[in-house]
Parts: C-alpha cells; structure tokens; sequence
C-alpha cells in the first residue's frame, strides 16, 4: 500500500512536473519570440514606424493634455484637483502599469535564491523528461469477481502471454480475490514494466521486468514506522542547500523558508550559522520512504536563536505560540484617507471606455503626506515613469508579498534598504499621469495584484485558542529539548 501510494503520488508529481515543462517551453518560445520581435523592429524600418505609432497613441491616450481635458469637461482644472481632494473629480490615474518602461530606475535583485531554484527546477524538469520518456502508460485495477490476471492485464491490451509467463514463475498469481488492486506501467515497448499487487492491507507484492524477460519479485510487508529525527549541520552556502543536503525536499524547504522570513532575514543568514531542524520520517524496513514532516527548526545566527515550530493546526509559531511574522497594517498610511478610487480589474477609462484594470487602490491625500510601511520588508525598486506610474517604489515583504506605491513626489529609501513595518518610505505626490493628488497602493501576492482593503493580511488573526495553545506550548519545551546545540 504504502508503495503504491507513494507511486501515486510520483504519478501526480510527474503530472505537474510535465505542466511545468510545457510552461517552462512555453515561456521559452515567448522570449526567443520577443527576441526575434526586437530583432526585427532593429533591422525592419516600418515595422520599427508601427511599433513607434502605436506606442504614441498608448502615450497619447494618457498624456497630459488628455488628462487637462479630463478636468476641464468636469469643469475643474487640474490645480483645482490637485488640492481639493474632494471634488467630484477623483484622484486617480488610468495608467499605472508596471510593465511599461522606466525612465529612471534604482533596482536590486532579490532573488539570490533563484539560482539555487532555478538549478532544482531543472533538475526537477530533466527528472521529468526522463520518466516521460520512459514510461509511456500506467494502469490500475481493482479485481472483481472472477477475474484473472489475463482480465487484468488486458486493461492495457497486454496479450495472455504476459500473465502465462508471470503465473509459470509465481503461481500466486492464479488467485485473485475480488477487492485487490493492481497498479502496472508499460515500458515503450509495450511491455510489462512494472506489476504492482496489493494482495492485503497488510501486504504487497511487486513484480518487476528485469534483462532477458524476466520477471522479479519483492514482497512487501507493510511495517512502516514513523520517527523523530533531528537533523544538524551548519549553513555552507545557503540554508535552502544545507537542508536540501539533509534530504528534505522542496515543500518542506519552503514551508520552513516561510515560516522563518518573518524573524530573520533568510538571505543574509551566513556560512557557519548552526541550525537543527526536528522531523518525523516514515521508515519501510530501516529506509526513508520520501514522505515526513517538519515539526521545528532552530537557527542562530548572529548570536540570537530564531525557531519555528509546527502547532497542530499545521502554521508555525515562535518559541512563545507568537504568530510568526508581524503582520500587515491595512493601509500605508498614518490616518484614514478617502479612498478615491477602489481597487477594479473591469474599471473603464471614462473616456475611451476602454477596460483599465485598477490594480490598486487611490488614497486621497495631499502632496507631501507620508508612506507608511505596511510591514517588514526590502525595497526592491525605486523608478519613474512619466508616462505612467510616476515616482513609484516597489517593496518585497517575503517570496510571496510585495506592495507598490505610485504616483510619489519623493522618495526616502534605497533599493536594497531593509525596512521595518512604521518606516517612511516615500512621500506621497501626483507625479507620472494622474488625475490628482493620490497614494495609488498595491498588493501583490505571487506577482498578482490583489485588493488591499479586503485580502486576509498575512500574519495577523493566525491565533490560537486557549487550549490549542496550551497544548502548543508543550510541544514546543519539547522540540526545544531536542533542537539545543
Ligand atoms: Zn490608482
């Protein structure tokens, strides 16, 4: 059973593996396509015209001029709107797309992890490759009454052949009892490849094609165990290459990534720095069958201790049951600010009436107000685009989170600066094209804007009750115990 499950579950892991090479080949195709697009527009003149003629209309339809009659049809100009921030005109900005180009940027790359990733990914894609090269079908079936292996068999048009030579070498297999599964995969010469058979809950038997035709057989008694293992080391590269090293896989990797960005920041964790990290381990017969679980980790580094244990509820907390991470603040703002425009993916333009997602919010204050950081995080980018998104900075705040402020008037932080949740960052402005004076903020999750003002913030209401906490509590003295240096 536990075999079979695990193949399953390799089955469902090649699935997505394959997903991930289409989507990898797919964004492959899409950047040689760009290439060969510029490429082109290099060496062709009149497409180079086109290209030119439709990125003006684009400009165009924002530009300033646009954007003054905008005002006047409302019967306002646009210094009225810049500081009555409660007129019926409402602050906003119909352009502030992050792809368009900057005129000026300060930019770091945060992503000091990503070779390490990327090198596991293409592992994780060459693997694939090669299991879909090599196995071509999988079946399964579940015996009624009545049936023989021939039956089975069949299922995957596998000739009598197959099952007389299988029965000549395991007579067993002439008794099959209704209720049984069989799990089988084809090599790409249609031929048996590999028989698994779960004769009980309590036992499995596998056959498997071996050179000259035969087959050979592994009984399997499901006597599985699950241990408590405490795995030590000290960071050499990188924490993500030491636990990998450790034989913990890419989900537990990330899941402790996630757990601990909140108390210390993973990029900067040096070589030397100890960690432990406490598991429990399926074992068949003294070996790890691939499936466990990650109860804790404790790092030092710099002479502090950082620890992320598992509650029941499956979230990590620290030492205490704290929720692991600060938390957001809803807006980046000290006071309340009107909200001139909310967050809309099927906004019009008002005068195009073209679809202009909104991606963010629009807080109406005035020129000069401060941006509040929302919570923890490094300053990935400070650019400006004057046809568009203005003086704007982009915050990273973990793998997953990232907020954007636009429209600025300036700007008090760095690419690559670490900040504190409370910090100024910037001060608010109507730079790029804008209706009037805004904050215009966006949330982002996984590189997808989403609505500041509704999302559950991550880190906060993650609380437990009274009793899960105790019981909580009890766990971590113990994963305390076994994590000491
Ligand atoms: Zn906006």
């Amino acid at each position: 059973m536990v075999q079979h499950i695990k193949l399953a579950r390799e089955r469902r892991k090649r699935k997505s593996r394959i997903k991930a090479v289409i989507f990898f080949f797919a964004l492959f195709c899409l950047i040689v396509g760009g290439i060969l697009t510029l490429k082109n527009t290099a060496e062709n003149k009149p497409l180079a015209t086109t290209v030119d003629i439709s990125v003006d209309n684009q400009y165009k339809a924002l530009a300033p001029t646009e954007a003054e009659k905008i005002t006047s049809k409302d019967g306002q100009t646009l210094s009225t709107a810049n500081h009555d921030t409660n007129s019926n005109l409402d602050a906003t900005s119909y352009d502030d797309d992050l792809l368009a180009v900057d005129d000026e940027v300060d930019e770091v790359d945060l992503s000091d992890k990503l070779p390490e990733d990327a090198q596991s990914a293409l592992d994780d894609l060459l693997d694939a490759m090669d299991q879909a090269k090599r196995i071509t079908d999988q079946f399964s079936y579940t015996v009624v009454r009545g049936d023989k292996l021939k039956d089975v068999l069949e299922m995957s048009g596998l000739e009598d052949e197959t099952s007389k030579k299988l029965i000549a070498s395991y007579p067993e297999l002439k008794n099959l009892k209704a209720g049984q599964q069989f799990y089988w995969i084809l090599n790409n010469e249609n031929e048996l490849e590999y028989l698994n058979w779960l004769v009980s809950e309590k036992e499995e038997r596998i056959y498997e094609l071996k050179d000259a035709g035969k087959f050979a057989r592994q009984i399997i008694e499901k006597k599985s165990i699950w241990k408590k293992d405490v795995l030590k080391g000290k960071i050499e590269s990188s924490l993500r290459a030491s636990l990998r090293n450790l034989g913990l896989n890419n989900r537990q990797i990330n899941q402790l990534s996630t757990a601990l960005q909140w108390q210390v920041n993973i990029a900067k964790l040096s070589k030397g720095d100890n960690f432990a990290v406490l598991v429990t381990r399926e074992y068949l017969d003294n070996k790890l069958t691939g499936q466990g679980n990650v109860d804790a980790i404790h790092i030092t580094h710099s002479g502090a201790s950082y620890y992320a244990i598992q509650a029941d509820n499956g979230r990590y907390y620290n030492r205490q049951g704290e929720t692991i991470g600060k938390g957001f603040a809803r807006t980046p703002l000290q006071r309340q600010a009107r909200i001139s425009s909310p967050f809309n993916p099927a906004r019009r333009h008002p005068v195009t009436g073209r679809v202009r997602p909104h991606k963010g919010v629009d807080f109406a204050v005035p020129v000069g107000t401060p941006v509040i950081l929302p919570a923890d995080g490094i300053v990935e980018k400070v650019a400006y685009q004057a046809g568009g998104a203005g003086r704007y900075i982009v915050v990273r705040h973990s793998r997953e989170y990232q907020t954007i402020y636009m429209h600025l008037s300036k700007p008090l932080v760095k690419a690559g600066q670490s900040l504190k949740r409370g910090e100024r960052i910037a001060l608010t402005g109507n730079t790029g094209i804008s209706t009037g004076a805004h904050l215009h903020y966006e949330f982002h999750i996984n590189g997808r804007a989403v609505n500041p003002m509704t999302i559950k913030l991550p880190g906060t209401n993650s609380g437990m009750a009274d009793r899960e906490r105790k019981n909580f509590l009890v766990k971590a003295k113990s994963a305390e115990r076994f994590l000491k240096f």
